[in-house]
């Protein structure tokens, strides 16, 4: 295949992820609103009718076709590890616990991906309500004391929200996240965040191997030395954009997957340190949302529920001390 259709074709392929990452983050409120519904506008052409208003009935009931999803892409690229990387990587001597290295990541992230579908996040029924309206205080801005759910006809305790799709009000509330195939409150917040941690540092071990590894094909082939004949005779030195052609022609589906992790890895980095940050200064993503919104009409910001960085993150690891104490 000649270079130029190939590197199109890879070029399509990460403009894909790149948007569909933008298209599914776009269910949720933030900034961005704006570029993902223009994303999400440019999808609506590309996508046949039924298979839009299946995606977008992923959104609002429970549906595991993203928990699949999921599982099929950490498959593909863990195939392609092990069918191509693997074995030239110990063949080239690379130090074979680096090379192994995703494979312990990408079973503890499979285990916190687990949890995070399976662990209740924090339901308010009717039997535990009296107690989740005594865990957080009401701060009269963004929670409002004795306001009852128009859904569940619960009370609503502080920092707590109903998440439509799961059709239940959530102690602590996050996001409902479609990956997960569930809410993301008091009770799984820990276990999503070190799932989102653990997911970029398999992403990151993956990345650095294939790195290398095509690093020591470059540099035991002497590729940065070597010299070819151009069409019109003369004698060129190979340049760097010669060894990326030449590199995308002889393992495409390893540079088509590099590419994918690179992708992989400033989104989901930088969507880890937001929710890490977030963590660190006890605020969940509805409040930080909100508070932006309450800040851009009234002047000044909510009383906030953090406690110092310690205490923070005792809260999110330890959540049942924090319901204990109230009891
Ligand atoms: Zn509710
Ligand atoms: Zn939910």
């Amino acid at each position: 295949m000649d270079f130029l259709w190939l590197f199109l074709l890879y070029m399509t392929f990460l403009l894909l992820c790149v948007s569909g990452f933008c298209f599914l983050r776009g269910r949720s409120s933030s900034s961005l609103d704006a570029v993902f519904h223009t994303v999400e506008q440019a999808f609506s052409f590309v996508l046949p009718t039924c298979l839009q208003r299946y995606i977008d009935s992923c959104f609002h009931t429970r549906s595991v076709a993203f928990v699949v999803l999921h599982l099929i892409l950490d498959a593909l690229v863990f195939a392609e590890y092990t069918w191509e990387v693997l074995d030239y990587s110990l063949e080239l001597e690379m130090n074979w616990m680096l090379v192994f290295l995703p494979y312990t990541l990408i079973s503890v992230n499979l285990y916190l991906f687990y949890k995070c579908c399976a662990v209740d996040p924090g339901t308010v029924t009717k039997q535990n309500e009296a107690l989740c309206t005594q865990v957080y205080e009401y701060d009269d801005v963004i929670f409002h004391r004795g306001s009852k759910c128009p859904t569940c006809h619960l009370l609503k305790p502080a920092r707590s929200k109903h998440c439509g799709v799961c059709g239940s009000c959530v102690q602590r509330f996050d996001h409902h996240c479609v990956w997960v195939n569930n809410c993301i409150g008091a009770m799984n917040i820990r276990y999503f965040l070190l799932y989102l941690l653990s997911l970029t540092l398999t992403a990151v071990s993956l990345a650095v191997v294939i790195t290398g590894f095509l690093l020591q094909v470059v540099l035991l082939s002497h590729m940065m030395t070597a010299a070819y004949v151009d069409s019109e005779g003369h004698e060129e030195i190979a340049g760097i954009v010669f060894i990326i052609q030449h590199l995308f022609l002889t393992f495409p589906r390893i540079v088509f997957t590099l590419g994918f992790l690179v992708i992989l890895i400033l989104l989901l980095g930088g969507y880890t340190c937001f929710l890490w940050y977030l963590s660190i200064t006890n605020q969940t993503t509805n409040e930080w949302y909100k508070a932006r919104r309450w800040q851009s009409s009234t002047p000044g910001s909510p009383k906030g529920y953090s406690r110092g960085i310690l205490t923070n993150m005792r809260e999110i690891f330890q959540p049942h001390t924090r319901y204990r104490k109230q009891r």
